[in-house]
């Protein structure tokens, strides 16, 4: 008997009831995957449009976090930065006032580190576990839930939330204490823009000199200057079917969160005297972009802006 209960109190096996919170871009396929799987999902945005493609499914659509917290214990939020994170659980009325002791939380969104600590440490107060649990794949990684996560909090945390979350990725990897996975996806998103704007230089120095971008694609993806952004993101239309280009530049990962993880990469970098060269010119250069309204278009956009006038 008691080694029933120590199982179920520390196993996700026997979880079925999930919270999903921020239905966007990438929540919405997270979801869906989580439901093939078949999980109970209770659901909340703050934008009802985002319901659209949940209408008929089994999930069930939460108008406030009395009915999104009653039945589960488990809580996902996918949301687009820090300061919603805080309005989400911190903010009046914020939901951890509704989430029952002894639940879990995964924050799988990309959030300033500071933030992270401050939301685990108010929900440990509260005896609720909490793990940051950025992901990395874009779009179609999340619907081929074939993304990677990386992971900060307890590992125990981590060791029972694994199951879940190898619904929605492929590669899980626990990293360290709370805030580690969002220092991680910080720098790589710092090396995800600085890339972007390299594979944007090179297409379109080459395209200026006569040569063909598909040429060019099918000689430098199979060559040293190859990267996941290119692979990937291409900035270019009608060569990989997985860029934005392709929908003018519809995101996808949208510029202003890309300007949003380059400045949390910067704030990090100013913090210890650390001269980031590249993650600065990034980051300014999708700042300007971004100022000229330009923060809704996919991130790979970045190449309309590199056209002399
Ligand atoms: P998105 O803007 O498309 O979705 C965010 C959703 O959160 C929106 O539907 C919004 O209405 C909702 N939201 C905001 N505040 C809320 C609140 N208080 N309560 C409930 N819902 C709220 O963004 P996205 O592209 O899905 O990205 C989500 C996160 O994942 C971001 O942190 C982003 O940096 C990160 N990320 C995005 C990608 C990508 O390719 N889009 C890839 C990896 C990581």
């Amino acid at each position: 008997m008691i080694i029933l209960k120590t199982y179920r109190k520390r196993n996700f096996f026997k979880v079925q009831n999930i919270s999903f919170i921020g239905l966007g871009a990438m929540g919405t396929p997270m979801a869906l995957n989580l439901l093939k799987k078949k999980y109970n999902l209770f659901l909340y945005d703050i934008n009802t449009k985002n319901y659209k493609k949940f209408y008929k499914s089994k999930a069930k659509i939460c108008n406030n976090y009395t009915d999104l917290s009653s039945k589960s214990d488990v809580f996902i939020s996918m949301l687009p930065d820090g300061k919603a994170l805080t309005n989400l659980v911190l903010g009046k009325n914020g939901i951890i006032n509704f989430i029952k002791k002894d639940s879990t939380f995964i924050d799988c969104s990309s959030v300033d580190y500071e933030t992270t600590l401050k939301i685990s440490d108010a929900f440990t107060k509260n005896s609720i576990k909490f793990i940051d649990a950025p992901v990395s794949g874009g779009v179609s990684g999340a619907e081929q839930a074939t993304l990677t996560i990386m992971v900060g909090g307890k590992k125990n945390t981590y060791n029972d939330a694994k199951e879940i979350l190898s619904v929605l990725g492929k590669n899980i990897i626990y990293v360290g204490k709370s805030g580690s996975g969002q220092i991680v996806k910080a720098c790589n998103n710092m090396m995800l823009g600085i890339n972007m704007i390299g594979v944007s230089e090179a297409f379109t120095l080459a395209s200026k000199y006569g040569i063909s971008q598909k040429t060019f694609f099918e000689i430098s993806s199979k060559s040293s200057g190859s990267s996941w952004a290119m692979l990937n993101h291409l900035p270019i239309k009608g060569i990989i079917k997985t860029a934005a280009a392709n929908n003018r530049f519809k995101p996808g990962y949208a510029a202003k969160l890309i300007l949003k993880d380059l400045s949390i990469a910067k704030q990090m970098a100013k913090k210890i005297s650390l001269n980031i060269f590249m993650g600065k010119k990034a980051f300014d250069l999708y700042n300007s972009f971004c100022r000229k309204d330009k923060n809704n278009l996919d991130y790979s956009a970045i190449i309309k802006s590199l056209f002399k006038k």
